[in-house]
């Protein structure tokens, strides 16, 4: 054997040297996932076997301690030889059942009890906002596997008769011994034969050509709780398809898809809308109707309000899952909007309000500026250009909740 230093093997599981056993045996499984030749990315022989070295010695509470008190000679000769363990022999066993025959010495079997349930299934259900806020309950159909009717799942006609599968015996699995170095190990697995059933049969169910299944509709009713949000996944048990040689169903997963709301725009429990008000409301103070989930509610504009203001509508907002008398808020941005077009007596009435108020529209020529700064050309017309912009940049909160929910529904 070639002299190398030899590494810590608490670093190698990387616990401390304080480490319970559960620590380190937890550790030990982590790291055996990642290396386990089935794992096509991150499989790696060599770290398999320092893995499963330092594991067996500090695994075993003698071995620990002399590891403690002389390190790695303490240990030397008491250790599996891993030189000539065969990793590939363990592709296709799952880690656990590997774990299993990990020290344990001797001959095992694992055996799986009873056929396996069917496959789990999959539904993407699509709500309205509201429905998501409030909760809903939808009726959906799905094909899936079930027991077909004429031969109750048998596979077989009536008169036919079943013969042993001479492959199994009958048993419907076949064995397979594994010799390596932590001994005997056997491997359980479904008879390619009779694919798990025991037998043959003489004449195959003509409404299912001997499988006993059949895909057929299958109705549900699925109570879509207050408050759920996009992606969440609701669990129907035993949902999915029926299993082989009477196995039980596999699950349905329903994946909820929410609407985006014209209006209403959601982040977590709140709610956010935008309401345009006129400069004499905004100045003055008054009454609105505002959209809420809830329908309209009376919102009360204080006098002098500006372009922006957000007014926090408590309890407004979607229900918190699972606890739904607990709820977010809606958030109403106000915006001031500026006239566009004004009439000659609107024109008049509001020079005569700046004049009231003392505010003059243009400037006496000694006032302005250095005008060589300004390129004559600037009209007025283009000076309004730049200020919607300014109102814009008043608006980003809102711009930026409803582009990070766009960029959101994109990306799933
Ligand atoms: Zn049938
Ligand atoms: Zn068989």
């Amino acid at each position: 054997m070639p002299s190398m230093t030899k590494r810590d093997y608490y670093e190698i599981l990387e616990v401390s040297r304080q480490s319970s056993s559960e620590e380190i045996k937890r550790s030990f499984r982590l790291k055996a996932r990642n290396l386990h030749p089935d794992n096509k990315n991150s499989g790696d022989e060599a770290a398999f076997k320092e893995l499963a070295e330092a594991y067996e010695v500090l695994s075993d509470d003698q071995k620990r301690a002399l590891y403690d008190r002389y390190g790695h000679e303490g240990v030397k000769g008491s250790t599996h030889s891993f030189d000539n363990f065969d990793f590939s022999s363990f592709a296709g066993f799952g880690i656990d059942e590997l774990i299993e025959s990990f020290f344990g010495g001797g001959f095992r079997t694992s055996r799986r009890s009873g056929p396996e349930p069917g496959s789990h299934l999959q539904y993407e259900l699509q709500i309205d906002f509201l429905e998501a806020v409030f909760g809903v309950e939808k009726k959906i159909s799905i094909k899936r596997l079930q027991e077909c009717e004429e031969c109750k799942g048998s596979g077989a006609e009536p008169e036919s008769k079943t013969i042993t599968c001479s492959t199994c015996t009958g048993t419907g699995q076949v064995q397979q011994v594994i010799n390596s170095w932590f001994g005997q190990s056997i491997r359980v697995s479904e008879c390619p034969s009779c694919q798990g059933s025991g037998k043959h049969i003489e004449k195959p169910c003509r409404g299912c050509h001997g499988i006993g299944l059949l895909k057929k509709n299958s109705d549900f009713t699925v109570k879509v709780p207050a408050g759920i949000d996009s992606g969440t996944r609701i669990r129907v048990p035993s949902g999915g398809d029926k299993g082989r040689h009477g196995g039980g169903f596999g699950d349905l997963f329903i994946f909820v898809m929410v609407k985006e709301h014209e209006e209403f725009i959601r982040d977590g429990e709140n709610i956010f809308i935008k309401q345009n008000i006129s400069f004499a409301l905004a100045a003055l103070g008054g009454e609105i109707n505002i959209a809420t989930v809830d329908g309209d509610k009376l919102l009360k504009v204080p006098a002098g309000t500006q372009s922006g203001t957000v007014i926090v509508l408590k309890s407004l907002g979607v229900p918190r899952l699972n606890n739904p008398s607990r709820r977010g808020d809606q958030l109403v941005q106000l915006n001031v909007e500026t006239p566009i077009k004004l009439s000659k007596e609107e024109r008049n009435l509001f020079e005569q309000l700046a004049q009231i108020r003392g505010e003059r529209l243009g400037l006496d020529k000694e006032e302005k500026s250095d005008q060589k700064e300004i390129p004559k050309k600037v009209s007025g017309k283009e000076k309004t250009k730049t200020d919607p912009q300014i109102n814009k940049m008043d608006n980003s909160i809102i711009d930026k909740i409803v582009e990070a929910f766009k960029s959101k529904a994109d990306s799933v």
